[in-house]
């Protein structure tokens, strides 16, 4: 293959953003075209966190693992700037970073991720680098007694509404086996318990959380005025609760010189990661404005666009579109719950649902590149195979 840029130098690809979606496109290109492109990666990160095991820090002795950024960068052939996306010139092609340099690109990925906010003052809002310590304390008067009922809020969509499902799962649970009696309540906007997934998924995790005796009510938003209050709408009711903990809001970080009309600022992308409105700008992750943000999107979103940058760089390759799947381990029941769910256009989904592992239990991110890497990271840190 030749990847050869219009200036008759190597093909420089810049990659914003140090998470999945980053990791996994800088992977892909390495993959796709080997040393023949420039890949840099551009982010402040020094580590990349694997935050489906987040949730359930608070609950087990179990730390989530942690993997340094440089050595993934190292191993994707990519060199690594510790650095920020500033602001985005499209017609120089010069990306302009917070340290003030100006980098030339031939084509460039946005993998900047969503930012998180809280919605309600007087609720707890979860905060990844704070689990530990925010649910430290609900742990502790669960166990003592010292609370006589929890509500889990979403506040809105869209976001990866997992962790709130997990969360209320894991309270009850934890309440039961210290021998309380304290409901649990799951709020939430979305039609039914995790709808993304469709139909039958949501009805077995809406049987789960009722197993549970977890409370959920569908198709509401809520207003929290005061501690302990929550305000349901449209149902004009409210419910007094010991402690409401809140999952945040998401936005789009902004991304001056990028079109944002879609709402919150997200970016809108065609089927083959290129943002609207620009040539040679590819977008993949929690930046778009896709209906669900999940790990195993952002990488599938990740590794089209890598092709797609790939093909315009020379590579012979017909890149290909979207083939969106949700993998999904639903923690907290007796035993986690295993979703698969392909979408398939017009032909609906395809769907699996079983208590038997559909992947080892330790891949809660699925990913072409990225998953295996990390799996041969831990085995290296341990000294064994990858699994
Ligand atoms: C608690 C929790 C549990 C989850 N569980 C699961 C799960 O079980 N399975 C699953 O598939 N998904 C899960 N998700 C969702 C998943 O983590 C996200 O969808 C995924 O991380 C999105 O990847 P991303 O690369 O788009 O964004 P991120 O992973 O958020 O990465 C964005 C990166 O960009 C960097 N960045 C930000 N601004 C700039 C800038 N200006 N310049 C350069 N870099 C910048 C950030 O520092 C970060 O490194 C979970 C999310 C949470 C919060």
């Amino acid at each position: 293959m030749s990847a050869q840029a219009p200036h008759g130098e190597e093909f420089r690809v810049l990659i914003t953003g140090g998470g999945v979606a980053a990791l996994e496109a800088a992977l892909a290109l390495h993959d796709l075209g080997g040393e023949d492109l420039a890949v840099t990666i551009v982010t402040p990160n020094e580590e990349f966190v694997y935050r489906p095991q987040l949730m359930r820090e608070p609950f087990t002795p179990a730390v989530a693992s942690t993997y340094s950024v440089a050595e993934i960068a190292r191993r994707a052939g990519a060199r690594l700037r510790r650095d920020r996306f500033r602001w985005l010139d499209p017609r120089g092609r010069v990306l302009h970073t917070a340290g003030g340099e100006c980098l030339r690109y031939d084509a460039i990925l946005l993998a900047v991720g969503a930012r998180t906010h809280p919605r309600f003052r007087d609720a707890v809002t979860l905060d990844d680098a704070r689990l530990r310590e925010q649910l430290g304390d609900l742990v502790a008067e669960l166990e003592a007694g010292a609370l006589g009922s929890v509500a889990i809020v979403v506040p809105s969509l869209p976001i990866w509404s997992l962790p709130a499902y997990e969360l209320a799962l894991m309270t009850a649970r934890r309440a039961r086996a210290a021998g309380r009696e304290v409901p649990v309540l799951l709020v939430t906007p979305e039609d039914s318990p995790l709808s993304a997934l469709g139909m039958s998924a949501s009805a077995e995790v809406a049987e789960l959380l009722a197993q549970s005796g977890i409370t959920t009510i569908t198709s509401a938003s809520c207003q929290i005025r005061e501690p302990g209050r929550i305000d349901l709408y449209p149902l004009r009711s409210s419910i007094l609760v010991d402690r409401i903990i809140s999952l945040p809001e998401l936005y789009a970080p902004s991304l001056p010189g990028v079109p944002t009309s879609a709402e919150r600022g997200f970016v809108t992308v065609d089927s083959h990661g290129a943002v609207h409105g620009l040539v040679c700008v590819y977008a993949a992750g929690d930046i778009t404005d896709t209906p669900v943000r999940h790990g195993g999107l952002a990488a599938d979103q990740a590794d089209v666009a890598a092709q797609a940058i790939a093909a315009l760089a020379g590579v012979a390759i017909e890149p290909r579109s979207l083939r969106p799947a949700l993998h999904l381990m639903l923690l907290g029941g007796a035993t986690p719950l295993f979703i698969r769910s392909q979408m398939l256009g017009e032909q609906g989904v395809e769907l699996e649902v079983s208590r038997d592992p559909l992947w080892p239990p330790d891949q809660q991110l699925h990913s072409e590149y990225l998953g295996p890497l990390l799996a041969e990271l831990d085995a290296e840190r341990v000294g064994g195979d990858p699994p």
